[in-house]
């Protein structure tokens, strides 16, 4: 659990510093931060987006985990339950949504559906994907 924990940090920090053609990393910041509840390092409320845009052989994936759940991947060693990482970000889904004609609207729980949270395995096997495809 550890070492997948850890494998999948450096993974995550070489794509941000050494970058990959066709993967890339956003930093999505909020003006808020927050204290880490294990030791009160400030952490922005934000989130980090891996985006690998469709090709012809594969549809658009993408990866969001949030500033926080990484400082606990990175510094506490824990895959905090409740701030998994994600494809989409639900205020997202609903702001797109509302924009849409209303009759196309989708309802709260189809809107929930689309949204999948990455169980450790599934984060590792997805960054891996997204790194070898
Ligand atoms: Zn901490």
């Amino acid at each position: 659990m550890r070492n997948l924990i850890t494998g999948i940090v450096i993974k995550i920090k070489n794509l941000l510093e050494l970058q990959k053609e066709g993967l890339y990393i956003e930093h999505e910041r909020m003006r808020c931060s927050s204290p880490c509840p294990k030791c009160g390092e400030k952490i922005n409320g934000g989130f980090i987006k891996l985006l690998k845009p469709s090709s012809i052989n594969s549809s658009r994936q993408q990866i969001l985990i949030d500033y926080i759940t990484f400082h606990y991947m990175e510094k506490h060693e824990i895959y905090p339950k409740g701030l998994w990482a994600s494809n989409v970000k639900l205020e997202d889904l609903i702001s797109t949504n509302e924009k849409k004609n209303p009759r196309d609207q989708l309802s709260k729980a189809e809107l929930q559906s689309q949204k999948k949270e990455f169980s450790l395995e599934e984060l590792n096997k997805k960054i891996n994907e997204m790194i070898n495809e």
